[in-house]
Parts: C-alpha cells; sequence; structure tokens
C-alpha cells in the first residue's frame, strides 16, 4: 500500500485540477491520496468526488501556515471534517492575511523595478496565491531562470520581496484541527533552513502544545535524513507521516514515489479509520 499524505492542487499552488490530481495519483499506484492545499480547502469537495469513482482513498487535509519564533513552518492537518465552522474561519482569517501579503510582495516587487507583478502572480493563480505564483511570474517575464532563482533573489527570507507573513500560531493550528476531528504533523521538518538544534526545538514546542505527527518519509531525502526523522519521531513519540509534497509533473517529485517509512517508527494512518 502506498499512502502519499502531502499534495497540492490549483486550490492553491499545484498545477493539476483536484481531479486531475487522484487520475494521476491512482496512475501512480497510490493507494490513499491526502490533499494539502495551502490554507484552504477549497479543492477538497472535487477530489473527494473524483475518488468516489476510482481506486484510491481520498483523505482531506490543509497544509497550515504558521509563524513560529518569527518563522514562517508548515504543518499537515489531515483527516478532517472540512467543513467545520472552526475550519472555515481559520481559513477565512489566513486567506484575509495571504491576500495582504501577496499585495505587498508587489509592491516591493514594483520597487525593485519589477512593475505589475501582483496582477501577473494573480493571473497565474486559479486559487490562493502564494509565492510560488509570484516566482513563475518571475521566470516567465524572464527575471530569473528559475523558481529557486527567484526565491533566492527577490521571495526568500530577507530578500528584497521578502514580507514577513502574520500566519496563526502553532496552538491555533493544533486545536482547531483537533476540534475539526483531525490529526496533525509537522510537514517537511528539513526544509526550513534551520539548524537542526532549531528542527529539535520546533518538534518539541509542537510536541508540548498537543502536536499528532511529523513527516519522515519525503521526496528528495537521503536515507540518512530519513533516518534522523524517525529517531525524532520516536524521541517524541510522534507518529510519523509520508508525503511528496507533489505540485506539479517534474521527475524528481512524484505521486507516492519512494515513500516507505521506516519500520521503527508508528504510521499516522493508525489513527485514520480507513
Ligand atoms: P507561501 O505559502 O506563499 O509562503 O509560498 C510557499 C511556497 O513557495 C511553497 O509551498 C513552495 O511551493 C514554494 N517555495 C518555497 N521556497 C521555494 C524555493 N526555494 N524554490 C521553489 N519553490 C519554493
Ligand atoms: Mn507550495
Ligand atoms: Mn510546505
Ligand atoms: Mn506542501
Amino acid at each position: 500500500m502506498i499512502y502519499d499524505l502531502h499534495s497540492h492542487s490549483t486550490a492553491s499552488d499545484g498545477v493539476l485540477s483536484p481531479s486531475a490530481l487522484l487520475e494521476r495519483a491512482v496512475e501512480k499506484g497510490v493507494s490513499v491520496l491526502a490533499l494539502t492545499d495551502h490554507d484552504t480547502v477549497a479543492g477538497i469537495a472535487e477530489a473527494r468526488q473524483r475518488a468516489e469513482t476510482l481506486p484510491i482513498t481520498f483523505i482531506s487535509g490543509v497544509e497550515i501556515s504558521i509563524l513560529w519564533e518569527g518563522k514562517s513552518i508548515h504543518l499537515a492537518a489531515l483527516n478532517i471534517d472540512e467543513t467545520h465552522p472552526e475550519m472555515l474561519a481559520l481559513m477565512a482569517r489566513q486567506k484575509i492575511l495571504r491576500d495582504e501579503r501577496a499585495a505587498k510582495i508587489g509592491e516591493k516587487l514594483a520597487k525593485a523595478g519589477i512593475p505589475n507583478a501582483y496582477e501577473g502572480a494573480k493571473a497565474l493563480a486559479t486559487g490562493e496565491v502564494t509565492r510560488a505564483h509570484y516566482a513563475r511570474f518571475l521566470v516567465a517575464e524572464g527575471y530569473v531562470r528559475d523558481d529557486e532563482h527567484a526565491f533566492k533573489r527577490y521571495l526568500g527570507m530577507g530578500k528584497s520581496a521578502y514580507v514577513k507573513p502574520m500566519w496563526c500560531s502553532l496552538e491555533e493550528a493544533i486545536d482547531v484541527t483537533h476540534q475539526a476531528g483531525g490529526v496533525i504533523c509537522v510537514a517537511h521538518p528539513l526544509r526550513y533552513k534551520m539548524t537542526a538544534r532549531w528542527v529539535r526545538r520546533l518538534i518539541e514546542d509542537f510536541k508540548k502544545a498537543g502536536g499528532d505527527g511529523m513527516e519522515v518519509a519525503g521526496c528528495n531525502q537521503t536515507p540518512d535524513q530519513r533516518q534522523l526523522l524517525a529517531r525524532w519521531a520516536t524521541e517524541f513519540d510522534l507518529y510519523a507521516s509520508a508525503g511528496s509534497d507533489f505540485h506539479y509533473p517534474a521527475g524528481w517529485v512524484e505521486l507516492g514515489k519512494g515513500l516507505t517509512l521506516p519500520t521503527s517508527v508508528k504510521p499516522i494512518w493508525t489513527c485514520f479509520s480507513l
């Protein structure tokens, strides 16, 4: 059984519609897929409906952006009731913050000599506007050669168009997820450009605040990295999750690819009644 509990659709910065995402997951042999768009549940209804006629189990999710120690961190909420009023209220608050930040990023880019970036990023988005849409605009207009350079030069923390986000707290994301009947995981713990010491602090705070799990298996990891994450999951008594963080078809990150969990950890899906 292949579990992939982290993926994106056109409801945020993925390029496949929720239906096309489910179809691709089936093609790639995924048995259980969670859709976890950035701060939105707008794609869930379509995804669930498409899954009903496919040989796949669908899990509703959302990747919640939080601010922790001044840093933007992602938590993957899984198996939620996406219609729960507290979850919908959190999504509405995050949307306002996201729109305000997107406009400010546009203003900063204008000052850096790049006009109409807000309009350009918005035109590339069918759902929530993320920095990934700004990166795609900067590449399309020839300002940078790829997404990575867009973050290095303009959009990354401390760069000329960086705007500090005001996302919700760790505690709020955990509380709302639990109220909506779900479980919550630290997403991609090794992708925050933080030292191992800081990542451990994050995981420790998350556990103390009542968090349930952490992603242990992802694409683009070395075996050593996966083992390190598995050790932390055991040390902090957290469930382990597996997710590709698929955004678009591009070889190195693929739905369901290489997501085997080490046998030492407790899989997060043992919390679901599938
Ligand atoms: P936001 O939620 O608006 O801060 O946007 C974050 C999204 O930007 C992530 O989910 C990725 O899809 C993308 N992203 C972040 N850093 C990079 C990077 N260095 N290269 C390419 N995409 C990135
Ligand atoms: Mn993304
Ligand atoms: Mn993320
Ligand atoms: Mn993601």
